[in-house]
């Protein structure tokens, strides 16, 4: 079977692979209708998250199950069905615990050795270890590419606002509208916010924000926090969602916040940073971090986006063979695209 796989950074090749088996007996092999390139599929096309070469990388997809181990329950053969980016046990501490995304035994699709050795989706066919855990059948009116966004884009995005603890009524500001932020301004609204600050300098994102009922402000053209403190009578915001995945605007985002309000940072933060941590002490906030437990969400992210009230479909800006992933990495790149998806 053909697969995308990485080389070197800045080079990704689609190679021959052989085609996966059940080894386990909680194992399914999927063969792939669809899969995404994602913003954390750059930092491995970057060589900033280390991954041999030759690996098959990619974690986003929707396909059919072609082969089941015995323990399999939850779907069979034949079933379309959407995945989680990661796997996880369901029997070790974090698992009892429902922290699925801090699984101890926990495997992330397409990112090496370092992050549990498990061969990616942007592929024909893939391993689905723990499939009771990581897949779902996918409701027969819900299109693939919408589908895609269940397990992790929209997932993180809700983790974003489960994690604030927002309640309807709340005054909300997201940092960065890739699709991630995109979707956490849906989340927001469908959740009830009474407002939704949308930030970034791209004025394609600022319109789409707008049009899923955000206020958009352009990060350097505007003045985000005269904007928001003129909207809030000078208070900030209830709930700061950073979507960027860099430390950079956790500045803004804890100038945003209102006293005693939360910071949720759901983008990728790696290595030191420096942060303005006494004005959040003086202000009492919350700094909530850390990656997306997206098993625990799935299946109330599918229900949502099954009753139409999370739409993820406008985020999806362009189509593409497998067989032109580099192309298509090239583009990811530029940031010319939202979500590429990909079709072998
Ligand atoms: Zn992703
Ligand atoms: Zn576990």
């Amino acid at each position: 079977m053909r697969a995308v796989t990485f080389q070197a950074p800045g080079e990704v090749r689609i190679e021959e692979k052989p085609e996966p088996e059940v080894v386990a007996a909680d194992d399914a092999v999927v063969r792939v209708d669809v899969s995404g390139i994602c913003g954390s599929d750059l930092h491995i096309y970057h060589g900033r998250v280390p991954v041999e070469q030759g690996f098959t990388i990619g974690h986003e997809f929707v396909g059919t199950v072609i082969a089941a181990g015995a323990d399999v329950e939850r779907v069979a053969v034949g079933d379309r069905v959407l995945g989680t980016f990661l796997t996880a046990c369901g029997t070790c501490s974090s698992c009892l615990r429902g922290d699925y995304h801090r699984c101890r035994n926990g495997r992330t699709f397409g990112h090496g050795s370092h992050l549990g050795d498990l061969q990616g989706a942007q592929a024909e066919q893939l391993l689905v270890p723990r499939a009771n855990m990581t897949l779902r059948r996918v409701p027969d009116s819900m299109s693939s590419e919408v589908a895609l966004f269940a397990g992790d884009v929209m997932g993180t995005a809700y983790h974003s606002i489960a994690k604030a603890e927002m309640r309807s009524g709340d005054t909300v500001a997201v940092l960065g509208l890739g699709p991630v932020g995109l979707c956490a301004v849906q989340v927001a609204l469908a959740g009830g916010a009474a407002a939704v600050f949308a930030v970034d300098s791209v004025e394609e994102r600022l319109r789409m924000a707008a049009s899923f009922g955000a206020t958009p402000i352009h990060l350097t053209e505007g003045d985000p926090k005269r904007e928001v403190r003129a909207a809030t009578e000078g208070v900030g915001v209830d709930v700061v969602v950073d979507a960027v995945g860099n430390p950079e605007p956790l500045a803004l985002a804890i100038s945003l916040a209102r006293d005693v309000g939360v910071v949720s940072g759901i983008g990728a933060y790696a290595g030191k940073a420096e942060v303005p941590l006494g004005l959040a002490w003086l202000k009492g906030l919350d700094l909530r971090l850390g990656v997306a437990n997206v098993i625990a969400h799935v299946d109330r992210v599918t229900a949502l986006m099954e009753a139409g009230k999370l739409d993820p479909g406008p985020l999806v800006s362009a189509h593409m063979s497998l067989d032109d992933a580099a192309e298509a990495y090239e583009i990811y790149d530029r940031r010319e695209a939202l979500k590429i998806v990909l079709t072998p």
